[in-house]
C-alpha cells in the first residue's frame, strides 16, 4: 500500500513538473492533482477502517493500478511535448511491477491489455482534437516499445504468479506434514500443544464458572510386550488401530492427537469432569474390544488414562502434569482403567 501511494506521488511530481516547465496547462493540472489526491484519501479510509480486509484482496492491487490510469490518461492529453508523455509510460509499467506479486497469471495479463488500451484510446484522442501534439512517427515507435515492455512485464508476472501459486500448495503440504504424526496421520504433539494453548485461552475468556475443559492422558498397556513378543511392525500396526479408535469415539469438537510413543492426548473441551469421564470410559471399552488381526486370537490390548480439569487461571504444563501423575496411579493401580483427578487438586 505504501508503494502503491509512493507511486502515485511520483506521478503527481511529475505532473507539478511539467506544470512549471509550461509544458502542461494549469487548469487540468488542478484537476489532476484534485482527482488523484481524492482517490488516495479514498484508499487511505478504506484501510484505515479496516474495510480493506473484507476484501479477498485486501491490498486491493488491481485498484491500485488501474484507478490512477485513468487520471494519468487524462493529463496526458494536454502535454504539448510528445516526448514527455514517456514519462507516464514508464510510471505504469512501474506499477505493473507490483501486480507480480499478488495478481494471478490471467488478472496480470488483462492489467497489461488494459494499459495498453487505455495508451491507444489517448492516441485516437489526441489525433481526433490535437493532432499538433502527435508526433505520428514517435509515436509508432512508442506504441510498439510501451506494448513489448507491457507484455514483457505481464509474462514475467504470470510466471511469477505461477510459482507463487505452486508455492502456496507446497507450503500447504509442509503444514499438514507438520502438523500430523507419519504413522498414526493423528496430529502430532505440536499440533497438541497448540490446540491446547488455544482451547486455554478460550477459556480465559471467559468467566471463571462458564469454563470447562478436560484432558486425558492415555498410554496403551505393557506395549513394550507387544514389541518384545510380535515385532514392532506389529506393534506400529497397533498404534494404528488404537488411533482409528480414538478419532471415532471422539465427540465433535474434541481432539486427539499423539504425545509421543505409545502415549496419546483427548481434549475435551467445554465438558464437565463426569461428562469426561464417561468419554474416557467408552474409550476403555472400544480398545479394549479391539481385535487385532495381527496379534493371537483373543489377545486384548488395553490402555490406562489420567483425566483432569483444566480450570480457568491454570497454567497448561501444570494440568498436563497432573493428567500425567493420574494416568501414574492408574498403572499403579493395576492398568486398564481411568484414574480422575478430582478438580482443585495439585492446582
Ligand atoms: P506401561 O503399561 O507401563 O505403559 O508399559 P509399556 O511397555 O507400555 O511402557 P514402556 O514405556 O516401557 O514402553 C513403551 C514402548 O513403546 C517402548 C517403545 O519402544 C515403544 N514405542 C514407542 N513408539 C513406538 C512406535 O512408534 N512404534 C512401535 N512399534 N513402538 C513404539
Ligand atoms: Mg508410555
Ligand atoms: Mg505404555
Amino acid at each position: 500500500m505504501i508503494w502503491g501511494f509512493a507511486s502515485v506521488g511520483c506521478t503527481m511530481t511529475i505532473v507539478q513538473g511539467l506544470y512549471l516547465f509550461g509544458m502542461v496547462p494549469g487548469y487540468p493540472t488542478a484537476i489532476y492533482s484534485s482527482v488523484v489526491a481524492f482517490m488516495a484519501a479514498g484508499f487511505a479510509v478504506l484501510i484505515k477502517s479496516g474495510l480493506n480486509l473484507r476484501f479477498r484482496d485486501p491490498s486491493m492491487t488491481v485498484a491500485q493500478i488501474t484507478t490512477p490510469l485513468w487520471p494519468a490518461i487524462y493529463i496526458m492529453y494536454f502535454v504539448s511535448d510528445p516526448q514527455a508523455r514517456t514519462a507516464f509510460l514508464l510510471m505504469a509499467t512501474g506499477g505493473l511491477l507490483f501486480g507480480m506479486f499478488a495478481l494471478p497469471r490471467r488478472m496480470m495479463l488483462a492489467v497489461g491489455v488494459l494499459m495498453f488500451t487505455a495508451y491507444i484510446v489517448l492516441l485516437v484522442a489526441l489525433l481526433t482534437w490535437a493532432p499538433e501534439r502527435v508526433n505520428w512517427r514517435v509515436e509508432v515507435i512508442i506504441v510498439f516499445a510501451y506494448f513489448a515492455v507491457l507484455m514483457i512485464v505481464a509474462y514475467l508476472g504470470s510466471v511469477i504468479a505461477g510459482m507463487r501459486t505452486t508455492l502456496k500448495k507446497q507450503n500447504q503440504k509442509l503444514e499438514i506434514l507438520a502438523s500430523r504424526d507419519a504413522l498414526t496421520q493423528l496430529p502430532n504433539r505440536r499440533s497438541l500443544m497448540e490446540q491446547l494453548a488455544q482451547e486455554s485461552a478460550r477459556l480465559e475468556r471467559r468467566t471463571p464458572d462458564q469454563s470447562q475443559l478436560c484432558i486425558s492422558m492415555l498410554d496403551i498397556d505393557h506395549f513394550k510386550n507387544i514389541n518384545d513378543t510380535w515385532g514392532h511392525d506389529t506393534g506400529d500396526a497397533v498404534l494404528v488401530k488404537i488411533s482409528q479408535v480414538l478419532q471415532k469415539t471422539m465427540r465433535q469438537g474434541d481432539f486427539v492427537g499423539r504425545f509421543g510413543g505409545e502415549e496419546f492426548i483427548v481434549i475435551l473441551p467445554e465438558s464437565t469432569l463426569a461428562a469426561a469421564t464417561l468419554v474416557a470410559e467408552r474409550i476403555q471399552a472400544c480398545v479394549a474390544s479391539l481385535a487385532f488381526t495381527e496379534l493371537p486370537e483373543g489377545t486384548r490390548v488395553t490402555v490406562s488414562q489420567g483425566l483432569c480439569m483444566h480450570k480457568h487461571g491454570d497454567c497448561i504444563e501444570v494440568t498436563l502434569k497432573r493428567a500425567d501423575e493420574a494416568l501414574y496411579q492408574a498403572k499403579a493401580q493395576g492398568r486398564d482403567r481411568v484414574v480422575v483427578c478430582p478438580s482443585g487438586q495439585n492446582s
